[in-house]
């Protein structure tokens, strides 16, 4: 997505300017959005970038990929009564338009000999050591896999992040002389936590949360069953040319799933969602792209079991109605009894979320809450106070933008409190 100048200009142009910022107050890590406006109003997009930068290190991610009509647009005023402001379009013109200008905007920063390590170089990871690194610490981050990014990378779909641009703003906006990547570096296999303990003053957990969560429904250990999790980040996939799909889950990995699936050549692909369309945690944009790709969505329906009749994989599904229970803001869906049918599919994805790895986290001697999210306080520290744990592995939010937010403010405790 490219815009030239006189169409960012009329964007730009079609803000207010509020005094009271309300996108600001939208948007997770809190930018300065009227401001970098203003300065796009007036083609000072350097000026533009350095107000971004206070308070961010992903523009041209963030504007490419947040679920912006539920963050920033989403408290746009200019939306109440039509449609707000572009300013993930905004945003992502200001990233993009620094790629092209600047070779570097890494200087050699101080090193004042302390030593963190980071274990996961997703959002999360990355904002913690970008902040860390600025003030002088020197940062090791531990990475399972061969590049960088994390979800960024291995989660997010090139249809929806060309890689090519991560990897020219990691380089020029982000890594600097202060952080050192180990790659080929996953926890509790390669590197243990004892080891990385005695040699670092701190470390940072922030290896994400990536397995997916079953259904515990009859028929959910199949070998017809995957994780949408798993198979965006290991792109281990079966062939689906020519299958018929049902990818159950309404957030951005079930869409995400459903994309790449049909987009190798998959014969039908449904995501089946227990409510209402409106009501999907995924991000508007990316719901339509997929009606446009041809995925059925069956909306208000619930999945009873997976079996197999001889060698043909089906689904029982069945009705739901919504429900208001008392003291619960949303609806609950309730099955509606005698609505069951089956479906005929070759393969289930489940994409009702993700939990973290139990026996990567097991062995960390950290307290975990009853869904294996590790317990941490308002600053991102965990019950041993030497370790924090950042972004989804403390089930914070799960979005790039609050994972961001995580890092830096795990990072500010850091410098202003524990290695001061
Ligand atoms: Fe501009 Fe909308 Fe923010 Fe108001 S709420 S300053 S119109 S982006």
């Amino acid at each position: 997505m490219k815009y030239n100048k006189e169409i960012i200009k009329e964007k730009a142009e079609y803000c207010l300017n509020c005094k009271t910022k309300p996108c600001t107050k939208g948007c997770p890590l809190q930018n300065n959005i009227p401001d970098f406006i203003k300065y796009i109003k007036e083609e000072k997009y350097e000026e533009a970038f350095l107000i971004l930068k206070e308070t961010t290190v992903f523009e041209p991610i963030c504007g490419r990929i947040c679920p912006h009509k539920k963050q920033c647009e989403g408290s746009c005023v200019r939306g109440i009564k039509g449609k707000s402001v572009s300013i993930g379009d905004l945003e992502t013109f200001i990233g993009d338009y620094m790629l092209e200008q600047k070779e570097s905007q890494q200087v050699n920063v101080k090193n004042i000999n302390k030593k963190v390590a980071i274990i996961g170089s997703g959002p999360a990871g990355l904002a913690c050591a970008y902040l860390l690194s600025q003030n002088g610490f020197e940062v090791t981050i531990y990475e399972k896999h061969s590049k960088a990014g994390g979800l960024l990378r291995y989660g997010i779909p090139d249809f929806r992040l060309d890689k090519k641009i991560l990897d020219q703003w990691l380089e020029k906006f982000i890594l600097n002389t202060n952080i050192n990547i180990l790659f080929n570096k996953e926890l509790g296999k390669d590197i243990q936590i004892n080891e990385i303990k005695e040699n670092y003053d701190c470390i940072v957990l922030a290896f994400g949360s990536n397995k997916s969560k079953k259904m515990n429904i009859p028929g959910d250990n199949l070998d017809i069953v995957l994780g949408g999790n798993e198979l965006l980040e290991y792109k281990n996939m079966p062939n689906f040319r020519e299958k018929k799909i049902a990818v159950i889950g309404g957030g951005n990995v079930a869409i995400d799933s459903a994309r790449t699936i049909k987009k190798l050549g998959a014969d039908s692909v449904k995501i089946i969602y227990r409510r209402t369309e409106e009501e999907m945690p995924a991000e508007e944009k990316e719901i339509q792209e997929a009606k446009k790709e041809k995925i059925d969505f069956l909306f208000k329906t619930n999945i009873l079991k997976i079996f197999k009749d001889g060698k043909n994989g089906k689904i029982e599904c069945i009705n739901t109605k919504l429900v208001h229970k008392e003291n619960e803001n949303r609806k609950n869906p309730i099955n509606i009894e005698n609505s069951n049918y089956v479906i005929d599919i070759d393969y289930v994805i489940m994409a009702i979320g993700s939990t973290a790895d139990k026996c990567v986290t097991d062995k960390l001697n950290v307290k975990k809450d009853e869904n294996g999210y590790i317990i941490v306080d308002e600053t991102f520290k965990t019950s041993d106070p030497q370790i924090y744990a950042i972004g989804d592995l403390s089930g914070y939010r799960q979005t790039v933008a609050w994972a961001a937010r995580s890092g830096f403010e795990s990072a500010k405790t850091i410098i202003e409190k524990d290695l001061k």
